[in-house]
């Protein structure tokens, strides 16, 4: 913006150097011309500082969602790995009790699994599934 205040400087210089004064009704509107080309520059310069500071703050916000993005992000893959995993419901013979298998570890392999119960620490047997 420094540019445009050396240029009305500039101006001003040339006014004075003609004499141009506010004596005569040209020079009074030559130099009102030039207060105004300054308040213009003035105005253009408070405006560059705004959206500087705008600028930085749309930067900060930018920043702080990317984090926000980021956590969310991670949470949505933990849930898809979640929602990969078949749990498989198995009753225990012995205590009843309901007990949640990956289906994965169930179906490995083609033998019979050999399971401790988590309530009643009896063995369960899980037949192979076709
Ligand atoms: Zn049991």
């Amino acid at each position: 913006m420094n540019y445009l205040y050396e240029k009305v400087a500039y101006l001003r210089g040339l006014a004075e150097g003609i004499e141009v004064t506010e004596c005569s009704k040209e020079g009074k509107l030559l130099i009102g011309i030039l207060d105004v080309l300054e308040e213009f520059a003035d105005a253009l310069s408070d405006l560059n500082e705004e959206v500087e500071e705008l600028d930085e703050y749309v930067e900060c916000i930018d920043e702080d969602l990317s984090e926000v993005e980021e956590v969310l992000f991670e949470e949505d893959e933990e849930n898809l790995l979640e929602d990969d995993l078949d749990l498989v419901e198995v009753e225990c013979p012995s205590c009843g009790d309901t007990i949640y298998l990956d289906d994965e570890v169930m179906y490995s392999n083609d033998e019979e699994t050999e399971l401790l119960c988590p309530s009643c620490n009896e063995h369960i047997y899980v037949e192979p599934n076709e």
